[in-house]
């Protein structure tokens, strides 16, 4: 194996966090780059001086995804891609997508100076939009072919917001439609990530290595009963909508964490109907949502809720009705990187343990073309979207070190 002593330079990465973490820095030592606005460009900027001042050849597609390039001798061969996102929500943390970027572009360095020739392109990515500021997954959307021209008349941070962003960065439809990348052209895709939740913390152990991105799945519960006087009618008689659903959210709690862990399950809005301190509420609307990481997990979730919401229902004298609601399938990540990310961190003398990403993230857009993982370094409490969101040196440098060795390993 080629390479098995490269170190990534830890003093070189630690000062580019510092030094992005200044652009939309907020005085409590946060950042606020969301995407496309003034200090998004700015820390975009900051990223191509880097990487021009360090002689990468630079690229920027139609979506805006920047990209520091490593290229192979032979210029058909495909590109292995690491990275994640620049951009940040309102009010964010310094570590939350740069770390990725950062430690990507580091890897890209340390392997020219060792003067490591790979037989893949090895590209450091900056996704745009990852946290969905106009579009959300914009840039990692876009580079799969998974934008239409729908999405772009509807996004989800207004179509104002997305042309003024457009107009800032210098984007057109055109181009975002046309930035997708023939998967064939594509080696693969890793991205570093803090964790943004306190499982590694609390387990004290050095590396995550994501297996899947969870599905989302919802529907609305409809819990009927019969509207009555709150005063007249005696306790016994009562059809209450709102107990039907009160006793279905306390019981989803307990029947998820007894049978379905590490899946998650959450009663997000109750709306009581008629609504009033006199009567006694005829229907209660409740949105379920629940995550896990396999079809088959959600699809057991889904018919031990329903059985539950039913039994809840009868309990209360109750009809129940089932609205189904959006659905976004869980993204497997692909073995062979999984394998790679592991074979480094054990190279490396570092713990780790397989996990789910309870998140969203690029990895679950590029899952789809070309085989993809993620790696998880600790979060400091779970913090994250949050200026306290915090990751000791020490992390980042063995997350940035795993990245290097993983990317190693793929390309041979
Ligand atoms: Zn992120």
């Amino acid at each position: 194996m080629q390479g098995m002593k490269l170190r990534i330079n830890a003093a070189r990465l630690l000062a580019d966090i510092e030094a992005l973490a200044q652009i939309g820095g907020t005085p409590d030592g946060g950042v606020s780059r969301p995407a496309l606005s003034p200090a998004d460009l700015e820390g975009r900027a900051w990223f191509r001086g880097r990487a021009e001042g360090d002689g990468f050849e630079w690229r920027q597609d139609g979506a805006g995804n920047l990209s520091a390039v490593l290229r192979a001798s032979d210029p058909s061969a495909p590109t292995l891609l690491a990275g994640s996102h620049l951009d940040t929500v309102p009010d964010g943390g310094r570590f939350d997508g740069a770390l990725g970027v950062l430690a990507a572009l580091e890897a890209l360095r340390t392997l020219r100076e060792a003067g490591v020739r790979l037989p893949v392109h090895l590209e450091a990515i900056a996704f745009t939009d990852e946290e969905g500021h106009v579009l959300g997954l914009l840039g990692s959307r876009a580079l799969t072919g998974q934008i239409t021209p729908e999405d772009l008349e509807r996004p989800r941070g207004g179509r104002a917001a997305l042309a003024d962003g457009m107009q800032r960065l210098g984007l057109t439809r055109e181009g975002i439609l046309a930035a997708r990348r023939r998967p064939e052209s594509l080696a693969g895709y890793v991205e570093l990530h803090i964790e943004q939740g306190r499982r590694l913390e609390d387990a004290g152990i050095d590396i995550g290595v994501v297996t899947a991105i969870v599905g989302i799945r919802s529907c609305w519960l409809r819990f009927v009963g019969q509207a009555a006087h709150a005063g007249t009618t005696p306790m016994p008689d009562r059809a209450d909508a709102l107990l039907g659903a009160a006793d279905f959210a306390t019981r989803a709690r307990a029947l998820v964490m007894a049978r379905f862990a590490p899946g998650v399950v959450n009663c997000g809005q109750v709306c009581v109907a008629p609504g009033a301190f006199n009567i006694v509420p005829g229907e209660a609307r409740l949105a379920l949502e629940f995550r896990h990481g396999a079809d088959a997990d959600l699809d057991a979730m889904e018919s031990a809720l329903l059985a539950l919401a039913a039994e809840s229902a009868q309990r209360y004298r109750l009809k129940l009705e089932v609205e189904p609601g959006e659905r976004c399938a869980p993204a497997l990540m692909h073995e062979s990187v999984t394998a790679a990310i592991e074979g480094a961190a054990a190279e490396l003398g570092l713990s780790h343990t397989r996990l789910l990403s309870f998140a969203g993230h690029d990895a679950q857009v590029m899952s789809a073309v070309t085989p993809t993982a993620m790696l998880f370094v600790p979060s400091q409490g779970g913090m994250s979207h949050n200026p306290r969101e915090f990751t000791t040196p020490g992390d980042v440098v063995n997350g940035a070190n795993v990245l290097l060795h993983t990317l190693l390993k793929l390309a041979f």
